[in-house]
């Protein structure tokens, strides 16, 4: 089902001229914004859609330094709702939504949910967090604009979200990729058949994850799996999602414009080539932004997909370009070593990567943990993964039995921990 088939399944030449004329309204907009006034050419409203290069970009450090509404085109009273990055430290940073914004929202994660095989009357469990992140309200608002039953599990409480799973029977579940492992996991610790919920679809963003992942959630749970995209600076979910073809995630063109960029010397990178993705808001009231630069890297998919759907495809997400960490010279995310570790059975499936200098030397350690650790011989299991790392990615990594957290309840699963500037 092709949620807005008009919108989604436009002739391209019809979009770039759509595309251009939104982008030349969004200029308009932003002109309220000093921190773009002052950057603007002097013949924004000449720049077409494939002319972006005279705008400036927009970095996270922007968004922080302008915190709470400098960055708004509109006045608070004309807001309807604010979200919050789940930001490191510091300052988060505060993304706001009119009513015509919320619509758009709820319109793309309709698109997102039908995309997967969602229809109206479906039941949709949504074990995202509901509150500041952008994440669990996203959907609900998309799920209820497609017409399906809500149950706002939000994050956390395991044991109830399984047995409402094994009692309601969705058809559907939202989550992230790491959290949706960990049930499936505390099913099986709980006598729960994650097989016999009767899920047809399960849909996973908010952190990169790999193929691998894709194959043991759809293993344990009996459903197909659908990858998404979306950030809270342009709107949360609903960005870029995954059709049935599941070869790369169309991005929502009537709202967004894509470019990739090389990250170091910013210029525009051609379709095909990976780099890190940019995106410009095209209708977004609120929270208007230009070129900004989210630090994700992919590339641009223009082939023609055959579900007919004409907006542009994007990669699976490879990995953040500030989470590329370079060991002894390669080139590595920590999704590729997750790959790897998720050929283990014997493992579970959370691991943290620590890297430390001695001298000069770089040093790289796995931590990872047995899933019986009573039985599991592990010095042996050490051998094994150290042999895979280095044969699989070319990086020499020692390998170590320990806890190692699992993300429960949080947005993202912390895992690399880097001392070599003595940052942590
Ligand atoms: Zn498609």
């Amino acid at each position: 089902m092709i949620y807005n088939s008009q919108m989604e399944c436009m002739d391209r030449s019809a979009l770039r001229q759509l595309q251009t004329q939104r982008l030349r309204e969004t200029l308009r907009r932003v002109g309220a914004v000093p921190f773009y006034a002052d950057r603007l050419p002097g013949n924004g409203a000449a720049v077409s859609v494939d002319e972006t290069d005279s705008l400036p970009f927009t970095t996270k450090q922007d968004l922080r330094d302008q915190y709470p509404f400098g960055l708004f085109a509109v006045p608070q009273r004309e807001l309807a709702r604010v979200h919050a990055t789940s930001g490191t430290r510091g300052k988060p940073t505060l993304v706001g939504y009119t009513r015509n914004d919320l619509a758009t929202w709820a319109e793309l994660c309709a698109r997102l949910l039908a995309g997967a095989g969602a229809r109206p009357g479906d039941t949709l469990h949504v074990a995202l967090n509901y509150g500041l992140f952008t994440g669990g309200l996203g959907i609900h608002g998309g799920a209820e604009r497609l017409g399906c039953m809500v149950v706002p599990a939000s994050a956390g409480s395991t044991h109830r979200q399984l047995l409402l799973m094994n009692d309601l029977h969705p058809a559907g579940l939202k989550a992230t990729p790491s959290y949706a492992l960990h049930l499936a996991e505390v099913a099986e610790q709980e006598g729960f058949d994650p097989r016999s919920f009767g899920l047809r679809y399960g849909i996973f963003g908010a952190e990169p994850w790999s193929e691998t992942v894709r194959a043991r959630l759809e293993d344990r749970f009996g459903f197909r799996a659908y990858d998404s995209y979306g950030l809270s600076e342009m709107l949360g979910p609903g960005v870029a999602w995954e059709c049935g073809h599941r070869n790369g995630l169309h991005l929502a063109e009537d709202h967004f414009l894509p470019e990739i960029i090389d990250p170091a010397t910013r210029r525009r990178l051609p379709p095909g080539e990976e780099g890190e993705l940019v995106l410009t808001s095209l209708t977004k009231e609120a929270y208007p932004l230009l070129r900004f630069r989210t630090g994700d890297r992919t590339a641009l998919l223009p082939d023609p997909c055959p579900c007919g759907r004409t907006h542009i495809r994007i990669d699976r997400i490879r990995g953040r370009v500030d989470e590329m960490v370079i060991i002894r010279g390669v080139n590595l995310f920590p999704t590729e070593v997750e790959r790897v570790l998720l050929s283990f059975p014997e493992l579970q499936p959370r691991y943290q990567v620590r890297l430390w200098r001695d001298g000069a030397l770089d040093n790289a350690e796995v931590l990872v943990e047995a899933r019986r650790p009573a039985e599991a011989d592990q010095a042996a299991l050490a051998h094994r993964l150290k042999t895979a790392i280095k044969q699989e990615l070319g990086v020499s990594m020692g390998v170590r039995f320990a806890s190692v957290p699992d993300g429960e309840g949080r947005n993202k699963a912390l895992r690399v921990i880097d001392e070599r500037n003595g940052v942590s």
